[in-house]
Protein backbone atom coordinates (compact mmCIF):
# COMPACT_ATOMS: atom_id res chain seq x y z
CA UNK A 1 0.00 0.00 0.00
CA UNK A 2 0.83 3.51 -0.46
CA UNK A 3 1.50 4.80 2.61
CA UNK A 4 3.85 2.27 3.74
CA UNK A 5 5.77 3.01 0.90
CA UNK A 6 5.95 6.74 1.93
CA UNK A 7 6.85 5.43 5.64
CA UNK A 8 9.98 3.35 3.78
CA UNK A 9 10.66 6.76 2.32
CA UNK A 10 11.33 8.87 5.32
CA UNK A 11 12.90 5.92 7.39
CA UNK A 12 15.42 5.86 4.44
CA UNK A 13 16.22 9.62 4.45
CA UNK A 14 16.30 8.94 8.45
CA UNK A 15 19.32 6.48 7.66
CA UNK A 16 20.68 9.79 6.25
CA UNK A 17 20.20 11.80 8.58
CA UNK A 18 21.58 9.50 11.08
CA UNK A 19 24.67 9.00 9.01
CA UNK A 20 25.25 12.36 8.43
CA UNK A 21 25.03 13.29 12.32
CA UNK A 22 27.55 10.49 13.40
CA UNK A 23 30.51 9.14 10.54
CA UNK A 24 29.61 11.08 7.55
CA UNK A 25 32.76 13.05 6.47
CA UNK A 26 32.22 16.88 6.12
CA UNK A 27 32.64 16.85 2.19
CA UNK A 28 29.27 15.15 2.26
CA UNK A 29 27.19 17.61 3.15
CA UNK A 30 26.18 18.75 -0.79
CA UNK A 31 25.37 15.50 -1.76
CA UNK A 32 23.76 14.43 1.27
CA UNK A 33 21.54 17.72 1.39
CA UNK A 34 20.40 16.95 -2.16
CA UNK A 35 19.04 13.06 -1.41
CA UNK A 36 17.25 14.07 1.48
CA UNK A 37 15.31 16.99 -0.54
CA UNK A 38 14.77 14.14 -3.08
CA UNK A 39 13.48 11.61 -0.67
CA UNK A 40 11.07 13.94 0.66
CA UNK A 41 9.81 15.55 -2.05
CA UNK A 42 9.08 11.88 -3.51
CA UNK A 43 7.20 10.85 -0.11
CA UNK A 44 5.34 13.97 -0.09
CA UNK A 45 4.36 13.48 -3.39
CA UNK A 46 2.92 10.05 -3.21
CA UNK A 47 1.37 11.02 0.10
CA UNK A 48 -0.54 13.86 -1.08
CA UNK A 49 -1.51 12.84 -4.33
CA UNK A 50 -5.71 12.07 -4.91
CA UNK A 51 -4.73 8.36 -4.68
CA UNK A 52 -4.86 8.68 -1.05
CA UNK A 53 -7.78 10.77 -0.92
CA UNK A 54 -9.66 8.52 -2.50
CA UNK A 55 -8.49 5.72 -0.45
CA UNK A 56 -8.91 7.85 2.40
CA UNK A 57 -12.31 8.20 1.48
CA UNK A 58 -13.77 4.56 0.80
CA UNK A 59 -11.85 3.49 3.90
CA UNK A 60 -13.42 6.22 5.82
CA UNK A 61 -17.17 4.76 5.59
CA UNK A 62 -15.54 1.04 5.97
CA UNK A 63 -14.35 2.07 9.86
CA UNK A 64 -16.97 4.41 10.86
CA UNK A 65 -18.45 1.57 12.95
CA UNK A 66 -15.34 0.53 14.72
CA UNK A 67 -14.53 1.62 17.57
CA UNK A 68 -12.32 4.83 18.62
CA UNK A 69 -9.23 2.94 19.38
CA UNK A 70 -8.84 -0.08 16.67
CA UNK A 71 -6.59 -0.06 14.69
CA UNK A 72 -8.15 0.46 11.61
CA UNK A 73 -10.47 3.68 12.79
CA UNK A 74 -7.12 4.82 13.95
CA UNK A 75 -5.24 4.59 10.61
CA UNK A 76 -8.27 6.29 8.86
CA UNK A 77 -8.17 9.13 11.69
CA UNK A 78 -4.10 9.89 11.97
CA UNK A 79 -3.61 9.39 7.98
CA UNK A 80 -6.80 11.80 7.04
CA UNK A 81 -5.22 14.78 9.83
CA UNK A 82 -1.68 14.15 8.23
CA UNK A 83 -3.44 13.92 4.91
CA UNK A 84 -5.67 17.77 4.78
CA UNK A 85 -2.85 19.39 6.85
CA UNK A 86 -0.27 18.09 4.07
CA UNK A 87 -2.55 19.33 1.36
CA UNK A 88 -3.39 22.28 2.99
CA UNK A 89 -0.07 23.63 2.12
CA UNK A 90 1.27 24.69 -1.88
CA UNK A 91 4.32 23.04 -2.92
CA UNK A 92 5.74 26.46 -3.53
CA UNK A 93 5.65 27.16 -0.02
CA UNK A 94 6.72 23.64 0.66
CA UNK A 95 9.75 24.37 -0.96
CA UNK A 96 10.60 27.99 -0.13
CA UNK A 97 10.40 26.89 3.20
CA UNK A 98 13.17 24.49 2.55
CA UNK A 99 15.29 27.25 0.58
CA UNK A 100 14.86 29.96 3.39
CA UNK A 101 15.73 27.41 6.40
CA UNK A 102 19.19 26.02 4.44
CA UNK A 103 20.15 29.99 3.51
CA UNK A 104 19.74 31.07 7.02
CA UNK A 105 21.26 28.26 8.71
CA UNK A 106 25.08 29.59 7.79
CA UNK A 107 24.04 33.53 8.58
CA UNK A 108 22.57 32.37 12.18
CA UNK A 109 25.86 30.14 12.80
CA UNK A 110 27.79 33.42 11.83
CA UNK A 111 25.83 35.43 14.32
CA UNK A 112 26.10 33.39 16.34
CA UNK A 113 29.87 32.71 16.47
CA UNK A 114 30.16 36.58 16.27
CA UNK A 115 27.25 37.12 18.76
CA UNK A 116 25.97 39.48 16.45
CA UNK A 117 22.37 39.86 16.00
CA UNK A 118 21.69 41.92 12.72
CA UNK A 119 23.71 39.46 10.69
CA UNK A 120 20.58 37.03 11.49
CA UNK A 121 18.01 39.32 11.88
CA UNK A 122 16.91 39.43 7.65
CA UNK A 123 16.83 35.75 7.95
CA UNK A 124 14.25 35.69 10.98
CA UNK A 125 11.97 38.56 9.27
CA UNK A 126 11.79 36.06 6.68
CA UNK A 127 11.21 33.11 8.76
CA UNK A 128 8.56 34.97 10.87
CA UNK A 129 6.87 36.17 7.46
CA UNK A 130 6.73 32.76 5.95
CA UNK A 131 4.95 30.92 9.51
CA UNK A 132 2.66 33.39 9.03
CA UNK A 133 1.87 32.40 5.57
CA UNK A 134 2.16 28.72 6.82
CA UNK A 135 -0.79 29.69 9.82
CA UNK A 136 -2.92 31.28 7.06
CA UNK A 137 -2.86 27.82 4.57
CA UNK A 138 -3.57 25.73 7.30
CA UNK A 139 -6.15 28.05 8.75
CA UNK A 140 -7.36 28.95 12.59
CA UNK A 141 -9.85 30.32 14.16
CA UNK A 142 -8.33 32.69 16.92
CA UNK A 143 -4.66 32.85 16.92
CA UNK A 144 -2.24 31.83 13.99
CA UNK A 145 -0.23 29.95 16.77
CA UNK A 146 -3.20 27.59 17.06
CA UNK A 147 -2.35 25.99 13.00
CA UNK A 148 1.31 25.79 13.66
CA UNK A 149 0.09 23.69 16.94
CA UNK A 150 -2.19 21.53 15.00
CA UNK A 151 0.99 20.43 13.34
CA UNK A 152 3.13 19.47 15.97
CA UNK A 153 1.09 19.17 19.41
CA UNK A 154 -3.17 18.33 17.50
CA UNK A 155 -5.69 19.44 20.05
CA UNK A 156 -4.00 21.89 21.91
CA UNK A 157 -4.38 25.74 21.55
CA UNK A 158 -2.10 28.71 22.51
CA UNK A 159 -4.56 29.81 25.39
CA UNK A 160 -4.03 26.03 26.83
CA UNK A 161 -0.65 26.64 26.58
CA UNK A 162 -1.04 30.42 28.05
CA UNK A 163 -2.81 29.00 31.05
CA UNK A 164 0.31 26.01 31.65
CA UNK A 165 2.32 28.44 31.43
CA UNK A 166 1.12 30.91 33.72
CA UNK A 167 0.18 27.83 36.24
CA UNK A 168 4.03 27.28 35.78
CA UNK A 169 6.00 30.91 36.02
CA UNK A 170 3.70 31.64 39.67
CA UNK A 171 5.18 28.46 40.56
CA UNK A 172 8.54 28.09 39.36
CA UNK A 173 10.02 31.85 39.20
CA UNK A 174 9.88 32.22 43.04
CA UNK A 175 11.25 28.31 43.82
CA UNK A 176 14.37 29.72 41.87
CA UNK A 177 14.75 33.00 43.15
CA UNK A 178 14.27 30.64 46.69
CA UNK A 179 16.97 28.18 45.58
CA UNK A 180 19.34 30.81 44.71
CA UNK A 181 19.29 31.89 48.03
CA UNK A 182 20.19 28.20 49.59
CA UNK A 183 22.56 27.41 46.50
CA UNK A 184 24.87 26.60 48.95
CA UNK A 185 23.22 23.37 50.31
CA UNK A 186 23.63 21.38 47.82
CA UNK A 187 27.58 20.77 46.71
CA UNK A 188 28.35 19.08 43.00
CA UNK A 189 31.95 19.13 42.79
CA UNK A 190 32.14 15.91 42.77
CA UNK A 191 30.44 16.02 38.97
CA UNK A 192 33.61 17.83 37.87
CA UNK A 193 36.71 15.74 39.28
CA UNK A 194 37.25 13.77 35.64
CA UNK A 195 35.68 10.77 34.91
CA UNK A 196 37.26 8.68 31.35
CA UNK A 197 34.91 9.21 28.80
CA UNK A 198 35.32 5.76 27.24
CA UNK A 199 34.64 4.19 30.42
CA UNK A 200 31.36 6.39 30.75
CA UNK A 201 30.21 5.82 27.55
CA UNK A 202 29.95 2.03 28.38
CA UNK A 203 29.00 2.70 31.68
CA UNK A 204 26.00 4.64 30.07
CA UNK A 205 24.91 1.75 27.52
CA UNK A 206 25.17 -0.60 30.27
CA UNK A 207 22.53 1.49 32.57
CA UNK A 208 20.59 2.19 29.67
CA UNK A 209 20.05 -1.53 28.55
CA UNK A 210 19.13 -2.34 32.44
CA UNK A 211 16.28 -0.06 32.33
CA UNK A 212 14.99 -1.80 29.05
CA UNK A 213 16.37 -0.46 25.91
CA UNK A 214 17.35 -3.38 24.02
CA UNK A 215 20.64 -3.50 22.56
CA UNK A 216 19.08 -6.19 20.04
CA UNK A 217 17.25 -3.66 18.13
CA UNK A 218 19.25 -0.44 18.95
CA UNK A 219 23.14 0.72 19.21
CA UNK A 220 24.47 4.22 20.63
CA UNK A 221 26.80 6.07 19.12
CA UNK A 222 28.53 9.53 19.91
CA UNK A 223 27.45 12.92 18.00
CA UNK A 224 27.80 16.48 19.01
CA UNK A 225 24.02 16.64 19.90
CA UNK A 226 22.42 13.64 21.21
CA UNK A 227 19.63 12.01 19.28
CA UNK A 228 16.98 9.29 18.84
CA UNK A 229 16.66 7.83 15.60
CA UNK A 230 13.71 4.81 14.80
CA UNK A 231 14.24 3.36 11.48
CA UNK A 232 11.86 0.43 12.29
CA UNK A 233 10.56 -1.66 15.59
CA UNK A 234 13.72 -3.82 14.63
CA UNK A 235 15.93 -0.77 14.45
CA UNK A 236 16.38 2.34 17.22
CA UNK A 237 19.27 4.44 17.44
CA UNK A 238 20.59 6.54 20.31
CA UNK A 239 23.62 8.43 20.16
CA UNK A 240 25.08 10.33 23.09
CA UNK A 241 28.47 13.08 23.81
CA UNK A 242 30.65 12.78 26.73
CA UNK A 243 32.98 15.54 28.86
CA UNK A 244 35.42 14.52 31.46
CA UNK A 245 35.03 17.37 33.24
CA UNK A 246 31.16 17.39 34.04
CA UNK A 247 29.82 13.77 34.76
CA UNK A 248 25.88 14.81 33.77
CA UNK A 249 26.37 15.03 30.02
CA UNK A 250 27.12 11.49 29.42
CA UNK A 251 25.25 9.34 31.63
CA UNK A 252 21.68 11.42 31.84
CA UNK A 253 21.77 12.28 27.46
CA UNK A 254 22.05 8.72 27.10
CA UNK A 255 19.34 8.08 29.39
CA UNK A 256 17.22 10.66 27.79
CA UNK A 257 17.83 9.49 24.14
CA UNK A 258 16.97 5.83 25.57
CA UNK A 259 13.77 7.16 26.99
CA UNK A 260 12.78 8.18 23.46
CA UNK A 261 14.47 4.75 22.57
CA UNK A 262 12.30 2.34 24.22
CA UNK A 263 8.67 4.45 23.39
CA UNK A 264 10.13 3.42 19.50
CA UNK A 265 10.81 -0.01 20.44
CA UNK A 266 7.33 -0.40 22.50
CA UNK A 267 4.93 0.90 19.32
CA UNK A 268 2.97 -2.23 18.36
CA UNK A 269 4.12 -4.06 15.34
CA UNK A 270 0.94 -4.43 14.42
CA UNK A 271 1.20 -0.40 13.30
CA UNK A 272 4.53 -0.79 11.93
CA UNK A 273 4.73 0.79 8.38
CA UNK A 274 1.78 3.19 8.83
CA UNK A 275 1.28 6.89 9.52
CA UNK A 276 0.55 5.45 13.31
CA UNK A 277 3.94 3.98 13.87
CA UNK A 278 5.59 7.09 15.41
CA UNK A 279 5.46 8.93 18.87
CA UNK A 280 1.75 10.45 19.58
CA UNK A 281 3.55 14.45 19.35
CA UNK A 282 7.14 15.48 20.50
CA UNK A 283 5.48 16.50 23.70
CA UNK A 284 4.31 12.91 24.03
CA UNK A 285 7.72 11.59 23.22
CA UNK A 286 9.63 14.62 25.21
CA UNK A 287 7.45 13.14 28.41
CA UNK A 288 9.20 9.35 27.81
CA UNK A 289 12.58 10.78 27.74
CA UNK A 290 12.43 13.15 30.78
CA UNK A 291 10.47 10.31 32.59
CA UNK A 292 13.30 8.34 32.74
CA UNK A 293 16.06 10.86 32.35
CA UNK A 294 14.46 12.64 35.73
CA UNK A 295 11.90 11.17 37.50
CA UNK A 296 13.91 7.99 37.62
CA UNK A 297 17.53 8.89 36.60
CA UNK A 298 17.62 11.76 38.99
CA UNK A 299 15.77 9.70 42.08
CA UNK A 300 17.42 8.41 45.13
CA UNK A 301 15.95 4.79 44.84
CA UNK A 302 17.53 4.63 41.54
CA UNK A 303 21.08 5.84 42.75
CA UNK A 304 20.88 3.42 45.76
CA UNK A 305 20.87 0.70 42.97
CA UNK A 306 23.58 2.40 40.98
CA UNK A 307 25.72 3.92 42.79
CA UNK A 308 27.85 0.94 43.88
CA UNK A 309 28.92 0.02 40.56
CA UNK A 310 29.74 3.59 39.54
CA UNK A 311 31.90 3.56 42.50
CA UNK A 312 33.55 0.57 41.00
CA UNK A 313 34.03 2.13 37.57
CA UNK A 314 34.92 5.24 38.75
CA UNK A 315 37.22 4.47 41.78
CA UNK A 316 38.94 7.77 41.68
CA UNK A 317 36.93 10.28 41.30
CA UNK A 318 34.41 9.08 43.78
CA UNK A 319 36.89 8.34 46.61
CA UNK A 320 34.78 9.20 49.74
CA UNK A 321 31.63 10.19 48.01
CA UNK A 322 27.91 8.18 48.80
CA UNK A 323 25.30 7.23 47.26
CA UNK A 324 23.09 10.03 48.92
CA UNK A 325 25.60 13.04 48.44
CA UNK A 326 25.80 11.77 44.55
CA UNK A 327 22.25 11.86 44.03
CA UNK A 328 22.10 15.86 45.73
CA UNK A 329 25.04 16.95 43.22
CA UNK A 330 22.82 15.56 40.25
CA UNK A 331 20.06 17.53 40.94
CA UNK A 332 22.00 20.65 41.84
CA UNK A 333 19.40 23.56 40.50
CA UNK A 334 21.29 27.06 39.41
CA UNK A 335 19.96 29.77 36.73
CA UNK A 336 22.10 29.43 33.90
CA UNK A 337 22.05 30.46 30.02
CA UNK A 338 21.82 27.84 27.70
CA UNK A 339 18.49 25.79 27.61
CA UNK A 340 19.71 22.75 27.01
CA UNK A 341 21.72 23.51 29.98
CA UNK A 342 19.09 24.16 31.99
CA UNK A 343 18.50 22.11 35.30
CA UNK A 344 14.68 20.85 36.37
CA UNK A 345 13.42 23.67 37.88
CA UNK A 346 14.77 26.36 35.57
CA UNK A 347 14.09 24.44 32.34
CA UNK A 348 10.73 25.46 31.75
CA UNK A 349 11.33 29.07 31.92
CA UNK A 350 13.61 29.07 29.26
CA UNK A 351 10.86 27.88 27.04
CA UNK A 352 8.06 29.87 28.33
CA UNK A 353 10.15 33.28 27.08
CA UNK A 354 10.63 31.55 23.46
CA UNK A 355 6.45 30.83 23.38
CA UNK A 356 6.22 34.48 24.66
CA UNK A 357 8.40 35.77 22.15
CA UNK A 358 7.29 33.52 19.04
CA UNK A 359 3.68 34.68 19.47
CA UNK A 360 4.93 37.98 20.29
CA UNK A 361 6.26 38.02 16.76
CA UNK A 362 3.65 36.16 15.15
CA UNK A 363 0.68 38.81 16.27
CA UNK A 364 3.18 41.77 15.25
CA UNK A 365 3.93 42.79 18.68
CA UNK A 366 7.33 42.11 18.36
CA UNK A 367 9.73 44.26 15.73
CA UNK A 368 12.51 41.94 14.87
CA UNK A 369 15.12 44.58 15.62
CA UNK A 370 13.46 44.38 19.21
CA UNK A 371 13.75 40.70 19.87
CA UNK A 372 17.15 40.51 21.71
CA UNK A 373 16.23 43.20 24.48
CA UNK A 374 12.93 41.52 24.64
CA UNK A 375 14.71 38.31 25.26
CA UNK A 376 17.38 39.98 27.68
CA UNK A 377 14.59 41.61 29.75
CA UNK A 378 12.16 38.76 30.00
CA UNK A 379 15.45 36.66 30.55
CA UNK A 380 16.06 38.86 33.78
CA UNK A 381 12.69 38.79 34.90
CA UNK A 382 12.13 34.86 34.63
CA UNK A 383 16.06 33.46 35.46
CA UNK A 384 17.18 36.57 37.17
CA UNK A 385 20.42 36.76 34.80
CA UNK A 386 21.61 39.43 32.68
CA UNK A 387 22.56 37.76 29.29
CA UNK A 388 25.97 39.32 28.79
CA UNK A 389 25.70 39.01 24.80
CA UNK A 390 23.30 37.50 21.77
CA UNK A 391 25.39 34.22 21.44
CA UNK A 392 24.45 33.00 24.89
CA UNK A 393 20.90 34.55 24.36
CA UNK A 394 18.60 34.76 21.48
CA UNK A 395 21.03 32.97 19.20
CA UNK A 396 21.76 29.96 21.64
CA UNK A 397 18.73 27.24 19.42
CA UNK A 398 19.19 27.02 15.77
CA UNK A 399 15.39 26.48 15.91
CA UNK A 400 14.29 30.08 14.78
CA UNK A 401 16.92 29.86 11.79
CA UNK A 402 14.17 27.25 10.07
CA UNK A 403 11.05 27.46 9.84
CA UNK A 404 9.10 25.66 13.02
CA UNK A 405 7.84 27.68 15.18
CA UNK A 406 5.45 25.95 17.72
CA UNK A 407 7.96 23.45 18.67
CA UNK A 408 9.57 24.91 21.77
CA UNK A 409 6.10 24.04 23.85
CA UNK A 410 7.18 19.84 23.51
CA UNK A 411 9.67 20.41 26.15
CA UNK A 412 7.81 21.80 28.78
CA UNK A 413 4.65 19.65 27.98
CA UNK A 414 6.86 16.72 28.15
CA UNK A 415 7.86 17.69 31.97
CA UNK A 416 4.22 18.13 32.74
CA UNK A 417 3.22 15.16 30.75
CA UNK A 418 5.65 12.97 32.59
CA UNK A 419 4.84 13.67 36.53
CA UNK A 420 0.86 13.30 35.47
CA UNK A 421 1.88 9.95 34.13
CA UNK A 422 4.08 9.21 36.97
CA UNK A 423 1.20 10.02 39.52
CA UNK A 424 -0.72 7.49 37.81
CA UNK A 425 1.76 5.01 37.67
CA UNK A 426 2.86 5.29 41.60
CA UNK A 427 -0.93 4.53 42.12
CA UNK A 428 -1.02 1.09 40.57
CA UNK A 429 2.38 0.36 41.74
CA UNK A 430 2.35 1.59 44.87
CA UNK A 431 6.31 -0.03 45.79
CA UNK A 432 7.57 1.54 42.88
CA UNK A 433 10.53 2.84 45.01
CA UNK A 434 11.82 -0.67 46.06
CA UNK A 435 11.81 -2.04 42.47
CA UNK A 436 13.82 0.62 41.65
CA UNK A 437 15.99 0.09 44.28
CA UNK A 438 15.86 -2.95 43.35
CA UNK A 439 17.13 -2.74 39.90
CA UNK A 440 14.02 -4.32 38.77
CA UNK A 441 13.08 -2.05 35.69
CA UNK A 442 10.49 -4.33 34.06
CA UNK A 443 7.31 -3.25 35.86
CA UNK A 444 7.38 0.36 35.05
CA UNK A 445 8.69 -0.25 31.59
CA UNK A 446 5.65 -3.00 31.25
CA UNK A 447 3.24 -0.46 32.64
CA UNK A 448 4.37 2.29 30.11
CA UNK A 449 4.60 -0.44 27.47
CA UNK A 450 0.43 -0.85 28.01
CA UNK A 451 -0.75 2.33 28.87
CA UNK A 452 1.85 4.88 26.34
CA UNK A 453 4.28 3.11 23.62
CA UNK A 454 2.29 0.72 22.18
CA UNK A 455 -0.23 2.72 21.17
CA UNK A 456 2.00 4.98 18.72
CA UNK A 457 -0.32 8.03 17.10
CA UNK A 458 -3.75 6.53 18.11
CA UNK A 459 -4.27 9.26 20.13
CA UNK A 460 -3.64 13.11 20.54
CA UNK A 461 -1.59 14.20 23.51
CA UNK A 462 -5.19 15.50 25.45
CA UNK A 463 -6.72 12.30 24.39
CA UNK A 464 -3.79 10.22 25.70
CA UNK A 465 -3.50 11.85 28.73
CA UNK A 466 -7.23 11.99 29.40
CA UNK A 467 -7.28 8.26 28.66
CA UNK A 468 -4.34 7.17 31.11
CA UNK A 469 -5.01 9.65 34.12
CA UNK A 470 -9.23 10.44 34.00
CA UNK A 471 -8.03 13.97 33.81
CA UNK A 472 -7.14 17.03 31.34
CA UNK A 473 -3.65 18.15 30.71
CA UNK A 474 -2.30 19.92 34.40
CA UNK A 475 0.53 21.00 35.44
CA UNK A 476 -0.02 20.47 38.73
CA UNK A 477 1.39 16.97 39.34
CA UNK A 478 4.88 18.47 38.15
CA UNK A 479 4.76 21.31 40.27
CA UNK A 480 3.71 19.39 43.62
CA UNK A 481 7.14 17.21 42.26
CA UNK A 482 9.38 19.61 41.85
CA UNK A 483 8.33 21.65 44.76
CA UNK A 484 8.76 18.39 47.23
CA UNK A 485 12.06 17.65 45.60
CA UNK A 486 14.13 20.70 45.44
CA UNK A 487 12.05 21.98 48.62
CA UNK A 488 14.24 18.62 50.41
CA UNK A 489 16.91 18.90 48.42
CA UNK A 490 17.39 22.61 49.57
CA UNK A 491 15.69 22.50 52.78
CA UNK A 492 13.28 25.69 51.85
CA UNK A 493 10.55 24.28 54.36
CA UNK A 494 8.41 23.94 51.75
CA UNK A 495 5.83 21.51 53.33
CA UNK A 496 4.43 24.08 55.85
CA UNK A 497 1.58 25.25 52.64
ZN1 LIG B 1 14.28 14.65 24.00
Amino acid sequence: MILAEVVDLHRAGAVLDWDQETYMPPGGVQNRSEQASTLSEVAHRRFTSDEVGRLLDDAEGAVAKMPFDSDEASLVRVTRRDYDLARKLPAELVAEIARSSSAARPFWQQARREANFAIFAPYLEKNIELNKRVAEALGYEKRPYDALLNRTEPGLTADQLEAIFAELKAAIVPLVADIKRHADAVDDSVLHRGFDPDKQIRYALDTVAALGYDLERGRQDISTHPFSIAFGPGDVRITTRVNRDFFNECLFGSIHEAGHGMYFQGIGRNLDRTTVWDGASPGVHESQSRLWENLVGRSLPFWHYFFPSLRKTFTEPLEGVDAEAFYRAVNKSYPSFIRVEADEVTYNLHVLLRFELENDMLEGRLKVRDVPEAWNELFKSYIGLDVPNDREGVLQDIHWSFVGFAEFPGYTLGNVISAQLMEKIRSDITDLDAHIERGEFATLLGWLQEHVYKHGRKFTPGELVERVTGGPLTPKPWIAYVRKKFGALYGLGLDRD
